[in-house]
């Protein structure tokens, strides 16, 4: 399983479908904020990271411009996730309290984390083109996690796309 997700992380880090993110995500990182201007950015798409045996899953809408687009992980990088991740360490959920960037040694315990979008949409706002055609690998990473039994969707974009996953495979 573990062969399953290095195959599909390849394959979203190289994905270039959307012309308009792919332009965004570069502008970005070629730009950079003042306070990083001597950060290499990632400027690439972001997958999701954590245990692939997790029963848990956080869901997000996309990456942020200066965290995961800079750092190169999911939630990395900004305020809020170096609150997230204190919070996981406190829960015993992870090996160390602080996500700085891509190979810092950090390992999560039962959980996964992710986001609807793999890259940054300008303002926060992805077209519903966008939105769908990255759907394919955020259902590929749900499929992925067998174990699954608790999501937690962080907004409204993220919550919609969990619910257009678990319709889709009540479905089939
Ligand atoms: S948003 Fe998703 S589908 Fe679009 S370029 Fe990024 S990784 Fe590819």
């Amino acid at each position: 399983m573990t062969n399953d997700f290095e195959k599909l992380e390849n394959l979203i880090v190289g994905c270039k479908k959307c012309t308009r993110l792919v332009s965004f995500r570069k502008k970005i990182a070629k730009e950079k904020r003042k306070q990083f201007i001597n950060e290499k950015y990632w400027g690439k798409p972001i997958t999701g990271f954590g245990d692939p045996k997790a029963r848990i899953l956080f869901v997000g809408l996309a990456p942020a411009a200066h965290g995961g687009n800079r750092t190169g992980r999911v939630f990395t990088g900004d305020r809020s996730s170096d609150f997230l991740y204190k919070c996981l360490y406190k829960a015993k959920l992870s090996n160390q309290p602080n996500s700085d960037h891509r190979n810092d040694g950090l390992k999560l315990r039962d959980i996964f984390i992710t986001t609807a979008l793999k890259c940054v949409p300008p303002g926060d706002k992805p077209t519903k083109k966008e939105l769908n055609t990255c759907f394919k690998y955020f259902n590929k990473e749900i499929e992925y996690l067998e174990n699954l039994k608790i999501v937690v969707a962080l907004g409204k974009i993220a919550f919609d796309a969990c619910i257009q996953f678990y319709k889709k495979t009540l479905q089939n």
